[in-house]
């Protein structure tokens, strides 16, 4: 099969793709515009495989969405391209709204007038796979609830409004014109090859460097945390054995809080890094006013998804984020290229010196 993945330069595109060719006989189309979150250097192992190809197109540019479906003829779309930063889209929502809404609008568009014209037995083979988040439903009150399939949609940032609206599109495409479409929504990945913008890397990298850790109000929100190799397998089983027209939840049952995943990460850079001049690397944190509308609790329930499909995640927590600490410590380079002008201004921004 050919698989077109959008967003494949991105941190879960990447892991996705590398998942495809390492351990399947598929070949892969990465169709990414390559923003400031997308970095080809992720792909470095699989980019010279004859089963990958790359890309460089907006998915808002729909002559340019259609050549690539004329030209590689996919049997799945895997939809991960987006703008995928909360506090990114509190500063500026117009990209989100551009490439999550409008994006994935020109991409359904594209998609159904291709698979209306492929011949019976692709057309129903054909699959779109629109990758989505658990931010969609808001968060969570009380501390036994769990995001389930039928929890009701409460976004409430930018970010997760507009890949709100992107589900309900996807679902609508479905009902109205019969696209197969499948949606997975997911809690919050970490892992390699994770932009630093976002909590794990950052605190990882800011630590290494001596330099403040900072953290959004008390470090008391929750979230559910999965590693980005577990994710990418879940993907690949929805794509492929997922029923038309269903949602799956994808999570990974490890629930902390921001701040304890922040001690975790200072203790193992203790432990990794005995002669660093930063330790106790805990005493770097720095608490920083709360985001806006900041959501209080995400938590999964993947039930669905382990007894319909058979996936549970591989890693735990403690073994997950111990390989991302050590991939960081012996991945220097990529993080040296990654950390780029605009990378800097950004957060220089956000966080000031
Ligand atoms: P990311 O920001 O690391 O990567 C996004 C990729 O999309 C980048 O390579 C970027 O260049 C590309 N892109 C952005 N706009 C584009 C456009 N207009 N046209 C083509 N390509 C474009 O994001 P990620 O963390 O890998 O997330 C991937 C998907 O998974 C997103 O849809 C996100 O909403 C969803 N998701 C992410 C998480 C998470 O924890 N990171 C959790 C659940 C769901």
């Amino acid at each position: 099969m050919k698989i077109l993945v959008t967003g494949g330069a991105g941190f879960i595109g990447s892991a996705v793709l590398r998942h495809i060719i390492n351990h399947t006989e598929n070949s892969v189309v990465n169709l990414d515009k390559l923003t400031y979150a997308g970095n080809l250097e992720s792909l470095i192992s699989i980019s010279n495989d004859a089963r990958y190809a790359f890309e460089r197109v907006d998915i808002c540019d729909r002559a340019g969405v259609e050549r690539v479906f004329k030209e590689h003829q996919p049997d799945i779309v895997m939809h991960l391209a987006a703008e995928s930063h909360v506090d990114r889209s509190i500063e500026g929502p117009s990209a989100f709204i551009e490439t999550n809404v409008i994006g994935t609008y020109t991409l359904l568009e594209v998609s159904k007038l291709y698979w209306a014209g492929l011949d019976a037995e692709r057309r129903e083979r054909f699959r779109f796979h629109h990758i989505s988040t658990d931010e969609v439903y808001g968060d969570l009150e009380n501390p036994e609830d769990l995001f389930t399939e039928q929890t009701p949609y409460a976004p409430s940032s930018p970010y997760s409004a507009s890949k709100a609206s992107s589900d309900h599109l996807v679902r609508a495409w479905h009902r109205t014109y019969g696209l197969p479409v499948i949606v997975t929504n997911c809690s919050n990945n970490y892992g390699p090859y994770h932009f630093p913008e976002k909590l794990i890397p950052l605190m990882i990298l800011n630590a290494l460097e001596g330099k403040a850790l900072p953290v959004y109000g008390d470090g008391s929100q929750v979230r559910d945390w999965l590693y980005v190799e577990d994710h990418a397998r879940a993907l690949y089983l929805v794509a492929t054995e997922g029923v038309v027209g269903e949602t799956y939840n994808i999570g990974g049952h490890n629930e902390k809080k921001n701040i304890e995943v922040v001690k975790t990460l200072c203790d193992l850079l203790d432990e990794l890094c005995p002669q660093s001049q930063f330790n106790p690397h805990f005493s770097l944190v720095k608490y920083v006013q709360d985001r806006p509308g900041h959501d209080k609790r995400y938590a999964i329930d993947a039930t669905k998804i382990k007894n319909e499909l058979g996936w549970t995640p591989q890693e735990t927590f403690e073994s997950g984020i111990r390989k991302t600490v050590e991939w960081y410590l012996a991945n220097s380079d990529w993080v040296e290229h990654v950390k780029s002008g605009s990378y800097q201004q950004w957060v220089t921004q956000q966080y000031g010196e």
